[in-house]
């Protein structure tokens, strides 16, 4: 989680957005701890028949608008802290989406890269087990995140469904097409973050054929960004993953290089005419970040633009796919130097809410086509990003500060209706 404390980064900017609003205090003072918390131990025999036992979180931060969603991250580096930051920024997006939710995420300490799958699937089923009484379709809703996939949702829902006695497929999105997933779900965040690209683009009259990106990680989010950019005509000129970074100022074959990573093959094997392959990480990452190009999309980790990198940024826009990737240090800079950063609560929205629909779906037993979903996406995310836009002209406020308004405004709302019990 690097050397910020997440949380705390994101109480910062609602104490910014509440002064701004002249937000009422006892809302406000609500607003900076999450509803509730649940800290549990996963203990899980190994394949070599000796037992680990985990740590795991579920954060239910706040429901006023409905009940709780978000994504179960696997990482070594998850803390309380971390988990708490990304349950307040899905309750802030689930209300800038205007979907009909509350914020959760849940986390368990782990390394899936020295696991088998069995392991996993124990570590999941125990988790889902041990996180039971707070879960549910009406209550929160489980879905993917960092280090876990389809599968990990299959198991969550399966778990749920043995102890309730029937299916429950509304328990978790992001699941299997088989078992009531829905089609786009998968793509659905990398989707959204080429509808919000090309809306910024237009706003801020760059013009999109042949604009140039560089894309910080290469998984569920930077991937299919990269690809669905690349259809609409952006160069993707450099990107960054775990093993390294990949350059080329022509651009790189998209196409190819999703094929190559989707095989398996490591980044240093992917060839072609002026790539330039960097095998270190942290040099890799400083290069992609300080690139002249019109758009830097962070896919990856919190906390990659710092005070320490954000006066060498020479990107014209920053689009936020990954959750919290830019400091509120960072972000002063950013504003001070006129780089406008569409934030993670806008930018990364379509995973969400693309998991509504899913959810919607799994409760109707009804299914809609691939159309309809990318349709009401695009409709979803383009009504959001005019909603802050809108605030961000009217109020002068940057666009991170434009949706908080937005999203605390709503959230506020839903608090004031719903009054106080008892
Ligand atoms: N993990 C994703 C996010 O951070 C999706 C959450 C969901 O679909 O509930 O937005």
């Amino acid at each position: 989680m690097g050397k910020e404390n997440s949380f705390q980064n994101v109480l910062n900017q609602l104490d910014k957005t509440a002064e701004i609003m002249n937000l009422n205090h006892n809302i406000h003072n609500f607003l900076r701890k999450p509803q509730r918390s649940l800290e549990v131990s996963i203990p899980i025999r190994m394949d070599d028949e000796s037992i680990n036992v985990y740590e795991g979180y579920r954060v239910q931060y706040n429901y006023a608008r409905g009940p709780c969603k978000g994504g179960v991250r696997y990482h070594p580096s998850v803390t309380y802290d971390e988990i708490k930051a990304l349950a307040a920024l899905m309750t802030w997006k689930c209300a800038v989406a205007d979907i009909p939710y509350g914020g959760a995420k849940g986390g368990v300490i782990c390394n899936t890269k020295e696991m088998s799958i069995c392991e996993l699937e124990r570590l999941t089923r125990r988790y889902t087990y041990m996180i039971l009484p707070i879960i549910g379709p009406e209550k929160d809703i489980p879905a993917p995140d960092l280090y876990t996939n389809e599968q990990t949702m299959a198991w969550m829902m399966d778990t749920y469904s043995m102890m309730t006695g029937y299916s429950v497929p509304g328990v978790v999105t992001g699941k299997p097409l088989e078992i009531g997933g829905t089609k786009g779900r998968s793509y659905a965040t990398g989707k959204g973050v080429m509808f919000i690209t090309r809306r910024a683009l237009e706003y801020y009259k760059i013009p999109l054929k042949g604009s140039t990106v560089a894309i910080q990680g290469f998984g569920k989010v930077g991937s299919y960004a990269a690809e669905f950019l690349t259809e609409k005509g952006c160069k993707i000129v450099g990107i960054t993953t775990v093993e390294g970074g990949l350059f080329n100022p022509d651009g790189l074959n998209v196409n190819q290089l999703l094929k190559h990573v989707r095989t398996g093959k490591p980044l240093s094997e992917f060839e072609g005419k002026n790539i330039e392959y960097v095998p270190n990480l942290e040099k890799a990452n400083k290069q992609l970040l300080s690139m002249d190009v019109d758009v830097l999309l962070p896919a990856a980790m919190e906390n990659q633009i710092t005070h320490e990198n954000a006066n060498d940024i020479e990107a014209k826009i920053i689009v936020e796919g990954a959750n919290a990737p830019t400091t509120p240090k960072a972000d002063e800079i950013l504003i001070d130097r006129g780089i406008p950063v569409i934030p993670d609560i806008l930018a990364n929205a379509g995973g969400v809410i693309v998991s509504y629909f899913e959810w919607v779906m799994s409760l109707q037993a009804f299914l809609w086509n691939e159309r309809d979903v990318n349709l009401r996406l695009k409709q979803l995310i383009l009504g959001a990003f005019d909603s802050v836009l809108s605030i961000h002209e009217k109020k002068k406020v940057d666009m991170r500060t434009a949706a908080y308004i937005l999203a605390v405004g709503r959230v506020a709302r839903a608090i004031e209706l719903r009054g106080l019990f008892p």
